[in-house]
């Protein structure tokens, strides 16, 4: 599935928040190691390694969430 085909979907038990885009991100910062836990299943990520970065709307509010590879987001996700 091609990434911007998640956009405007909603996250399971979330349905008033919505997918803005989903990209490719790695995130350069040096000197520094940030990690992230995967939003679905919790993995350890290193944002200077490529991964998955959702852009969600909620309220009003953009909201970003890192992914370790796109089947997390589809079980992230509510089943259309
Ligand atoms: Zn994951």
């Amino acid at each position: 599935m091609a990434l911007s085909e998640y956009a405007g979907q909603s996250p399971r038990g979330n349905e008033d928040a919505t997918v803005l885009r989903v990209v490719p991100h790695r995130l350069w910062q040096p000197g520094q190691t940030r990690t992230e836990a995967c939003t679905n299943c919790g993995d350890e990520l290193v944002l200077s390694e490529e991964h998955l970065m959702v852009v969600l709307e909620e309220s009003g509010r953009r909201i970003r969430h890192y992914f370790r590879e796109e089947s997390c987001i589809e079980a992230w996700l509510k089943d259309e």
